[in-house]
């Protein structure tokens, strides 16, 4: 019952509220959450940038990155999620400044976050076996104290369900073509997920 409350409160997210209405909202939906599970995750799902996965997608890896929107409000969730959608890309999550974690996609499907990649261990695709997760920040910024807490949180949970070997940046996978996650300290996140 409580699910349902939540997402009928993500739904009203997305129909286009105004803006303060909005943040209220979120405030709302982050005090609530938070106080019952630790984790508050708001459905903003793509219906692009996604193959569907038959049976149980295996992962063992996280790949970070970041993005921010280069059409109105760099940093205004809804914005980035349209240029994903006009590149027909998604990550699994998306992480807003001020913390609030967006579904894109369902963990089970492969998402289009990494284009043509290559772990350290040789393996190619990564998209096959991975979770991406991008935190709004541009290059001349950095992740908020937000987001790391978000992001760590994000991938305890995510370990509960998946057993994640590798967390990785996205510049990490295909250096000669990204250089994101922009000023993203690796050594912060560390320290958060030994808590
Ligand atoms: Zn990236």
């Amino acid at each position: 019952m409580k699910t349902l409350f939540f997402s009928f409160f993500a739904l009203l997210l997305l129909v286009g509220c105004s803006s303060k209405q909005e943040i209220a909202q979120r405030a709302v939906l982050k005090q609530t959450g938070e106080a019952k599970s630790g984790l508050v995750i708001v459905d903003m799902l793509a219906d692009f940038g996604i193959e569907k996965w038959e049976g149980n997608r295996s992962v063992d890896t996280v790949v970070v990155h970041t993005a921010y929107s280069v059409e109105g409000e760099p940093y205004d969730p809804k914005n980035v999620y349209n240029i994903f959608k006009k590149y027909n890309v998604t990550s699994h999550y998306l992480i807003g400044r001020d913390g609030v974690i967006y579904r894109l996609a369902d963990e089970n499907d492969l998402a289009h976050h990494a284009g043509k990649s290559k772990m350290a261990d040789g393996r190619e695709g990564v998209n096959a076996f991975s979770i991406g997760i991008e935190l709004i920040n541009s290059q001349t910024d950095y992740p908020t104290k937000a987001q790391y807490t978000a992001l760590a949180k994000l991938i305890k949970d995510i370990k509960t369900r998946h057993k994640i070997e590798h967390i990785v940046g996205h510049k990490d996978i295909a250096p000669t073509r990204k250089s994101d996650p922009w000023n993203f300290d690796f050594n912060e996140l560390a320290m958060l997920l030994e808590n």
